[in-house]
């Protein structure tokens, strides 16, 4: 395939696995909700395989009630999977709060490697080096100001936790990608993004490391999921050629928004898919709704 940078080793494309990954910090919105269906359509048109993984890694914010309203919901929109945490499947568990012995075996082959170091600074030394935010792209993290880079002592550390973790990006690299839906793509590592954060000091593991751990512990050929994660989808590709992973195929679907612009996936509860379905909106009407 030649959709990728060079590095970036495309997986098979015989078995076409694709994955929906919610978090279940609350009620999926009708934001989400097309997301998720292109997600399923794609892997009945290419007769695949679907599986559901509870991003439930945030200990503060992830709930067991909203992961349960999470495959009601989904099921209710007429979506199907065959692999997840309520059906199992041979790629389990799938819930990550479970699967913290591989993000850890990750971390250490980083460190072993030399891709990470230990990062001490505060949020507050973080917030006076951040510029103000310079686009519209405010769920993304900052670019790291650089400040712990050059450390050395990330051999020293037998478990990472007590301090952040972060990732040394290839100063000044193109990192490119062919997305199915968007076209190409192109990021340049420490301007576009900084040395992110894969491990953080209260020990979880970070999103962009669990993220990447799992599309390759369960063989995902292809990640659908929203355009606000362009810019990780380039962070990943990293870490993947860091530990030497396949990369799957992308296919970043458009941001949902509202009349006023707002993107619906801001806006507040009342777009909830179980209280558009309690008011008694079909599961037709919310796709509709959704775009
Ligand atoms: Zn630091």
């Amino acid at each position: 395939m030649s959709n990728l940078s060079p590095g970036f080793s495309p997986v098979s494309r015989r078995n076409y696995r694709g994955r929906l990954a919610p978090s279940p910090t609350g009620l999926l919105h009708v934001g989400h909700a097309r997301t998720f269906w292109i997600a399923a359509q794609r892997a009945i048109e290419n007769q695949g395989t679907l599986i559901l993984r509870n991003e439930d890694l945030d200990p503060q914010r992830s709930r067991s009630e909203f992961a349960r309203a999470m495959i009601e919901d989904l099921r209710w929109l007429g979506i199907r999977w065959s692999e997840g945490p309520d059906c199992g499947g041979a790629y389990g568990p799938y819930s990550q709060r479970e699967r913290r012995a591989h993000y850890l075996e990750a971390w250490r082959r980083l460190r072993d490697g030399g891709f990470l170091y230990p990062c001490a600074c505060s949020r507050k030394d973080l917030a006076q080096a951040a510029s103000a935010p310079n686009d519209a792209d405010a769920d993304d993290e900052p670019v790291y100001p650089g400040t712990c880079r050059d450390r050395k002592d990330a051999v020293e550390f037998v478990k990472p936790a007590g301090v952040n973790w972060r990732f040394r990006v290839p100063d000044g690299e193109a990192v490119k990608f062919a997305d199915l839906n968007l076209g190409q793509q192109r990021f340049v590592a420490s301007s576009d993004f900084g040395d992110f954060l894969v491990w953080r000091r209260d020990d979880v593991p970070a999103y962009q490391l669990a993220v990447v751990v799992d599309d390759a512990a369960m063989r995902i050929s292809e990640v659908v999921r929203g355009a606000d994660l362009l810019k990780s989808t380039a962070r990943q590709l990293l870490l993947m050629r860091a530990l030497g992973h396949a990369a799957p195929d992308y296919f970043h679907c458009e941001l949902v928004r509202d009349s006023a612009g707002v993107r619906l996936a801001k806006r507040h509860d009342a777009l909830s898919i179980r209280h558009l379905r309690e008011s008694g909106m079909t599961p037709e009407k919310v796709l509709e709704m959704a775009g």
